[in-house]
């Protein structure tokens, strides 16, 4: 096992790393913002803000862009992501080492990120041949009826913190093959990440040869920054992944323009553990979902609803599960959970538990530890929180490690304390029941975008729709026909009789 000594190194890291990705140094050497590491909490580089001018040109610059990159046929710009998904496959390293430099992933899921965004390049490239329409019976004789899809415009991909790349390839990928410019605002916390992945994407670029200036930009900046994009008419399609709270600024205002939204936003998943529930299996998975991440994932397991006659078999292994995952530096090979992203999200932790306490919870674990190696970064034991019942604390996301546990007694009660929460992502139930699973996915069933049976609610491939309903936001994002919301459709009718035959029965005889 490496460890890691003394503060300073990650900055180095990261500055090594950015140079081999094709960074230059000044997009990271100056500027109003900082980008810590949480493993340290040193900072590593100084990033500029966008100002307004310069968000109004990137937009003007896209706009140009996309109406030469329309005309593309769809396969030859799959040609581009196709070429992006092999400069990520060289890079991967790279990159997913500068994801938990970033954003404190350990190794595999830093590489696991970079593999999610090749897996969509993969999968982009494949749905630029398939960007289909129907052909729909008409009432009309001589005249055929068809839907065409069409390029959409500028699309705006607002990023959270937490998955700094692969959110954004999600969209990305999909709007590059679909016709449209991208403007890219990734989280203030996380600008390393993104500008590394638009190097790439401009070494991708260069080999296709003929893409037009402005089609892919990174703004830099907080939410004034994504706020120009959200009021900018010319941006057709914002896609925006955050808090529940960043959806509720931002949905009133792309509606007031009638722009399209993609709102991916906050989760309190669940998962019901039933009497035959596999145990070990559940245990896992349970554990996976809940600490991996340093339960920091939009899917991660908040809310475990567990029948009373298994409740102390399972609490035993997920105890012993909780003792047993190591807390610490995520570049050092046995660490599992890492640190949280900053200060911040810790007091919310600290928070949180403090009412779990007030609620007659009893809780285990949730402490800082390593402070005297890390003192400005904040690593802290995963929390188990037993309740007596749903409180207020367990009906809201902390963006943290903690697991609430709550006992049921027949399926009706678990549904139903399941979907009594404000969010609708993320859920499981683990069963060997045929027709309880099988009622947990039905319509009276889980109320959320995504419904697992016997695996957790986190690490989604991107072959299926990605989100959620209720304050989750409603979009959708990556496999399936996701694809659509990237693209405008339009219904043709065309008439190759000799008549003028009008819909409903309708007579104008002139
Ligand atoms: P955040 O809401 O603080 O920030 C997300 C992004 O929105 C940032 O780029 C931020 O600058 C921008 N932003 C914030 N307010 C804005 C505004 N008014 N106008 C324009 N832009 C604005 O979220 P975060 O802390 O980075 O990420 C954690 C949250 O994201 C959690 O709630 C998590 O569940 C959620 N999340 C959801 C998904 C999903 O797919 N559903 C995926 C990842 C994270």
């Amino acid at each position: 096992m490496t460890t890691y000594g003394a503060i300073g190194d990650v900055a180095r890291e990261a500055k090594e790393l950015l140079a081999e990705l094709g960074v230059e140094a000044s997009a990271f050497s100056n500027g109003e913002l900082a980008a810590h590491s949480p493993i340290t909490g040193e900072a590593m580089g100084r990033v500029s803000v966008s100002s307004a001018g310069a968000v109004k040109g990137a937009i003007g610059a896209a706009d140009r862009a996309f109406r030469s990159w329309r005309k593309v046929p769809a396969p030859r710009r799959g040609e581009l992501v196709r070429l992006f998904g092999e400069e990520l496959r060289a890079a991967k390293s790279l990159l997913g080492r500068l994801v938990t430099l970033e954003a404190g992933k350990i190794a595999s899921e830093g590489l696991g990120e970079v593999q999610e965004m090749i897996d969509i390049c993969d999968f982009a490239v494949g749905v630029s041949r398939q960007l289909h329409g129907l052909t729909i019976a008409t009432e009309r004789p001589g005249h055929r009826m068809m839907e065409t899809w069409h390029p959409l415009g500028v699309v705006g991909v607002i990023s959270s913190f937490n998955f700094p790349v692969a959110v954004w390839a999600w969209n990305a990928t999909l709007a590059l093959i679909c016709g449209d410019a991208l403007l890219w605002k990734p989280s203030e916390k996380t600008p390393l990440t993104a500008l590394a992945t638009q190097a790439l994407l401009m070494r991708a670029a260069a080999r296709f040869g003929d893409a037009p200036e402005g089609l892919s930009s990174v703004l830099l900046g907080g939410s004034e920054v994504g706020a120009h994009l959200v009021d900018d008419e010319r941006v057709r399609l914002v896609s925006a992944t955050g808090s529940t709270a960043m959806g509720r600024a931002v949905a009133p205002r792309l509606a007031q323009r009638f722009a399209r939204a993609i709102l991916e936003l906050g989760g309190n998943n669940a998962a019901i553990v039933c009497p035959s529930a596999p145990l070990d299996l559940a245990t896992r998975a349970i554990a996976f979902a809940a600490m991996g991440t340093a339960g920091q994932r939009c899917t991660t397991l908040r809310r475990l609803i567990v029948h009373e006659d298994v409740y102390e078999a399972l609490l035993d292994r997920l105890r012993s599960a909780y003792a047993s995952a190591r807390v610490g530096d995520p570049r050092e090979s046995q660490t599992l959970v890492g640190p949280l992203i900053d200060e911040a999200a810790h007091a919310a932790m600290r928070a949180t538990l403090k009412e779990a306490r007030a609620s007659g919870g009893a809780v285990t674990g949730g402490d800082r530890v390593l402070a005297d190696r890390f003192p400005n970064a904040y690593y802290v034991t995963p929390a188990l929180a037993e309740l007596a019942e749903q409180a207020p604390v367990a009906r809201r996301e902390t963006f943290a490690p903690i697991l609430f546990v709550m006992k049921y007694r027949d399926f009706e009660h678990a549904r139903d304390m399941h979907n009594s929460v404000a969010h609708g992502l993320a859920s499981s139930i683990f069963t060997s029941d045929l027709c309880e699973a099988e009622r947990f996915l039905s319509s009276e069933g889980s109320d959320c975008g995504i419904a697992n049976v016997n695996i957790g609610p986190s690490g989604a491939e991107i072959g299926g729709a990605f989100g959620g309903e209720k304050d989750s936001g409603g979009g959708r994002e990556a496999g399936s026909d996701a694809w659509k919301a990237y693209m405008r459709r339009a219904t043709n009718t065309i008439n190759y009789s000799k008549d003028l035959p009008l819909a409903q029965g309708v007579r104008f005889d002139l």
